[in-house]
């Protein structure tokens, strides 16, 4: 057994799929002499069709972003290009008469085995490249590519070291029924996505790729964060049980969808849904969201490899709030930068700390060329959303500083004006500010006249709060919303929203785990943007709680002095007065 976070709770049973190396089926590694020559010609099949997509991109992305951008594509072909590279591969086809893809898997390990070695940042960056470029020669080698490997069976459960978003989006098309991955933490974006599709995850175990390999029968309990590898036949039973009652659970309450959602007193809450994509917004619907209160808009960017033109974006939002609940939308601009990268902004400039650098809204100012795209594209989808009969609403991320909201309203305003000129109907949006960043909690007052709405981004919050990097399992004992000093500052800026006349939604993780939850509505927070699984738990949990045993619990919390106390005793309340959720909490 191995420990990690837990990050999305449940538990899954199934069979792992280790991502970044490739799977050989054991069954048809080894090919006859006779058979030499059609792998040596799939394989290079394969080189070339590699190399013509590497200076595809390489092309697409100089003309889009310029030839720094466009470089690590160039790198990349060089690699296919290099004799010595594809000899290797060559040789062991014919000499020890394995398949392309076996003789692949063996350049890998070869080259993971050199760089092991290296300490090197920069080095070790061109194992990646490498790896990329084999990964790439290995997809062309594949019947299916978007399909499972061959001769994997049972429900996957994916191992990888870290999920990049734009892996995450690729796995979309297989039953994925579990993510285990050696980096990250509750608040990556990998397990933002698990969440969002309601499957069992734990992060920050360390070294699971030495002890799993694909094929192994593999348990995630993402309530405990354990991971269990080759379980026993009695262990495996037993958590197949859990496994059925967990899901029995969620089914159940699924049921309540429709039912609106209250405290106990009959208070009404907004539950709203975080979203990367209309599918999730179809989820949203069928989870019994009032409306999507974050669309993170990277994921559109994420999939691409250059800027998607302004008509592609406007379909997009369109479609996402053709698919919303009640057309009810918050579009988010553009949160790249951090752990979210594409090749075209930012390609070849490194930052030391680039949670703290240049992303966000931050490296938007500085495009705005496609940062005035994506404002002409949600402006223009927002006049499609009011024929609807439902609303847009614009939101920035990251902001800092008041002076960041007078430029995001001159931008605005610059948009609006070239749009009447060119003639495109286009709707005004109520304007909102996320605050993520310590600075804007503490000077909220004076931002509030300057906005219609404020949502608070809690997983930037913590992790800026407690200078502990929200994606490292080393400090995530530090990165946690239950602590004293999160929830005073938490405390303070709902206050000021309310006093303020402000709508404020707490859209970070925290405001589907069932204890911050509780808090939140001590607080006087009345909406909640979550993960779409986790707003049927939301909504029963809220049931169970009246504003006046909420706020109880929030000034009990609010005398503890360790995050340890507060999640102690806001355990035992919430075991007291609903008894199930005390399993849903991550
Ligand atoms: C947040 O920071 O809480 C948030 C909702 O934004 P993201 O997780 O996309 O950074
Ligand atoms: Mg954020």
């Amino acid at each position: 057994m191995r420990r990690g976070i837990s990050v999305s709770p449940g538990v899954a049973v199934g069979t792992a799929f280790c991502i970044n190396e490739i799977f050989v089926n054991p069954a048809t590694q080894h090919v006859g002499q006779a058979d030499t020559s059609a792998e040596l010609a799939k394989y290079e099949a394969a080189c070339e069709q590699a190399k013509h997509e590497l200076l595809t991109l390489e092309s697409a992305i100089n003309a889009q972003a310029g030839r720094d951008a466009a470089a690590i594509f160039a790198a990349q072909a060089a690699i296919l290009r290099d004799a010595a590279f594809t000899n290797n591969v060559r040789t062991w086809i014919v000499e020890e008469q394995i398949s392309a893809q076996a003789a692949l898997q063996k350049l890998l390990e070869l080259y993971r085995n050199v760089f092991s070695q290296v300490e090197d940042a920069y080095l070790k960056e061109r194992l990646d490249d490498i790896r990329d470029v084999i990964l790439r020669i290995n997809s062309h080698l594949l019947e299916r590519p978007e399909a499972a490997p061959e001769g994997l069976e049972g429900p996957l459960i994916v191992v990888a070291d870290e999920l990049l978003p734009s892996q995450v989006v690729s796995l979309g098309t297989m039953e994925v029924q579990g993510i285990v991955t050696q980096a990250g933490s509750q608040t990556s974006h990998a397990a933002i996505i698990a969440r969002s599709r309601g499957i069992p995850a734990v992060s920050g175990v360390r070294d699971i790729l030495r002890h799993v390999q694909t094929g192994d029968a593999i348990v995630v309990d993402g309530k405990e964060g354990r991971v269990l590898v080759k379980p026993d036949a009695e262990t495996r039973a037993a958590y197949l049980k859990l496994e059925r009652e967990f899901f029995d659970f969620k089914d159940q309450l699924v049921e309540n969808r429709a039912q609106p959602a209250t405290t106990g007193d009959g208070t009404p809450l907004e539950l709203l849904a975080n979203i990367n994509s209309a599918t999730d917004a179809e989820a949203a619907k069928a989870m019994g969201a009032t409306g999507v209160g974050l669309f993170r808009t990277e994921y559109l960017y994420l999939m691409h490899p250059v800027v998607p033109a302004e008509e592609e974006q406007y379909e997009e939002y369109c479609n996402v709030i053709r698919s919303s609940p009640n057309h009810r939308v918050t579009i988010r601009t553009l949160d790249l930068g951090g752990d979210k990268t594409v090749p075209f902004v930012g390609r070849g400039h490194r930052e030391a700390n680039p949670f703290m650098g240049w992303r966000s809204i931050r490296l938007c100012f500085e495009n705005p060329d496609f940062f005035t795209v994506q404002l002409r594209a949600i402006l223009r989808s927002a006049a499609y959303a009011r024929s609807l009969g439902g609303q847009v609403r614009l939101m920035f991320p990251m902001i800092t500083a008041l002076e960041e909201i007078h430029r995001v309203r001159r931008l605005v305003s610059g948009v609006k004006q070239k749009l009447t000129k060119d003639g495109k109907r286009f709707a005004d949006v109520p304007i909102g500010l996320m605050v993520e960043v310590p600075a804007a909690a503490v000077s909220i007052n004076s931002m509030l006249p300057q906005v219609d709405f404020v949502s608070i981004g809690s997983n930037d919050l913590v992790q800026y709060l407690m200078a502990a990097d929200r994606d490292n399992p080393k400090v995530a004992h530090l990165c946690q919303p239950l602590a004293p000093a999160v929830l005073q500052v938490l405390t303070e800026v709902v206050r000021k929203c309310n006093a303020g006349g402000r709508t404020v939604t707490v859209c970070g993780e925290m405001a589907g785990q069932p204890r911050a939850f509780a808090l939140l509505l001590g607080m006087g927070v009345r909406s909640f943007s979550m993960s779409p699984a986790f707003i049927p738990y939301i909504k029963e949990c809220g049931r169970h709680l009246s504003i006046a045993e909420a706020t109880k619990m929030l000034q009990h919390a609010l005398t503890l002095h360790t995050t340890r106390k507060v999640a102690h005793y806001v355990t035992e309340q919430l075991k007291r007065l609903a008894p199930d959720f005390a399993r849903l909490d991550f």
